[in-house]
């Protein structure tokens, strides 16, 4: 464990309340290791990253091997291997319609350069156009922009008079959908340049759910309107949903898809953002005012990208869909041991994500609920992260039946904790 002693600023971290910080030395498939070999099952797969499990052989191999090759290359005017076979798979395993690949490093970024692609297209055709459209209780990231088109709240707060203006659409909770498509309908009137949404599920939101049905009105009001489609897979991608994408329940096409988090298996940070050939076009010209004028120094860094795909071919060799319906089965059993304990509101699942709302005896009780239980369960070998009294467990597919297990059972004991807090 490491203190305030320490010159690191974690992220999300409230340094003053001397929360204790353990020090991970090594990790593999679902478990993190200390140096004295104390272990945590990593039940929220490092904060949504990690698939397969940590340090899968064959993109531990990959990386080792690229090491070898080519560690960077500028990526302006200049490519590499691993970029180009990764470009083309990733339009190979995507529908026809997204045939082009922009490459950067983060969630966030992919989500910047959806939005600048998107504001591009309109501009570059010369219809200018700047105002999207958000789903309420969206995350997208905690850049700028991100955050614009993002929830508002006290994780924001600070930045509020930075954050540009956006319309936004109600979430579609069960029996208000039509108001939703109501909304985004009379939105789509006023010609926005797009729509961003999280497809099926919001999850810093604190994993809301809607239906597949929904997703795919909401793509055909956009489409019918002429107002980009834009989603943001970087959480729902790589199966976490029970499919590969999202958007493949809703039968959905997007105008613009963003991918990170899972794209390298969770190894190494790297994003892209795909879109479809009219954005290209809008920017493809002999006028260099036309260029879509945006790079980060490591766009498309070649080891990155060899963990990436060696992801795609442990998709395509490895049984990775069935371990993702059999931990979504397991996760459903687990949770439908709960479907009618009073400790427990809103049981509900989402292909390997499952959640559910604490309930709390108070609203003072809240405020400090999170941090709370994340040192509950983390003295009990688990890692979990609730966001306020939300619950969820997403971890890594190779999770076993028994680590599986005490994951569950070390929330069932925290749920008596909540109710009798000693
Ligand atoms: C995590 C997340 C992001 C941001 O990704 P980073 O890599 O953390 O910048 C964006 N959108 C969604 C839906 C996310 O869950």
């Amino acid at each position: 464990m490491t203190t305030n002693q320490s010159p690191v600023w974690h992220p999300f971290t409230q340094h003053g309340l001397g929360d204790l910080i353990p020090l991970i030395s090594r990790a593999k498939d679902a478990r993190l290791y200390d140096a004295n070999g104390q272990s945590w099952i990593d039940a929220i797969s490092s904060w949504w990253v990690t698939t397969h499990g940590h340090a899968h052989p064959r993109i531990m191999a990959a990386i080792r091997a690229q090491t070898e090759k080519l560690d960077q290359l500028i990526f302006a005017g200049w490519t590499h291997e691993p970029a180009e076979t990764l470009a083309a798979e990733l339009v190979r395993i995507t529908p026809a319609p997204l045939t082009r690949v922009f490459f950067s490093d983060s969630g966030s970024t992919s989500v910047e350069v959806a939005l600048k692609m998107a504001l591009g297209y309109w501009f570059n055709i010369g219809e200018p156009r700047s105002r999207i459209l958000v789903l309420e209780h969206s995350y997208h990231g905690d850049t700028i922009g991100t955050m614009s088109v993002g929830e508002r709240g006290v994780y924001n707060r600070a930045w509020q008079p930075l954050l540009f203006d956006v319309g936004t659409i109600p979430f579609p909770y069960e029996g208000l959908e039509q108001a939703t498509l109501d909304a985004l309908e009379a939105a789509c009137a006023q010609k926005p340049a797009a729509f961003i949404v999280e497809p099926l599920i919001l999850g810093a939101g604190g994993m809301l759910i809607y239906p597949a049905w929904v997703l795919a009105e909401m793509r055909a009001i956009c489409a019918r309107h002429n107002v980009l489609f834009i989603a943001d897979e970087v959480m729902t991608g790589w199966g976490r949903t029970g499919t590969r994408f999202a958007c493949d329940q809703a039968g959905v096409i997007p105008d613009i898809v963003c991918l990170s988090k899972g794209l390298t298996g969770g190894s190494l940070p790297l994003a892209v953002t795909l879109c479809i050939e009219p954005i290209y076009e809008a920017h493809f010209s002999t006028d260099r005012a036309k260029t879509f004028y945006h790079s980060s120094s490591y766009t498309a860094n070649p080891i990155a990208c060899a963990a990436a795909n060696a992801n795609l071919e442990i998709w395509h060799d490895e049984p990775v869909q069935q371990r993702i319906d059999a931990l979504a089965d397991a996760q459903a059993a687990h949770l439908s041991l709960l479907s009618h304990d009073p400790r427990a509101q809103n049981p509900r699942r989402l292909g390997t994500i499952a959640a559910l709302d604490i309930v709390v005896p108070d609203s003072g009780y809240l405020s400090n609920l999170a941090p709370r239980l994340i040192a509950f369960y983390r003295d009990r070998g688990v890692l979990l992260r609730p966001l306020g009294n939300t619950l969820y467990v997403m971890p890594p597919y190779c999770i076993t039946a028994d680590e599986l297990a005490q994951v569950w059972d070390a929330v069932s004991t925290s749920l008596d904790a909540v109710r009798d807090p000693a």
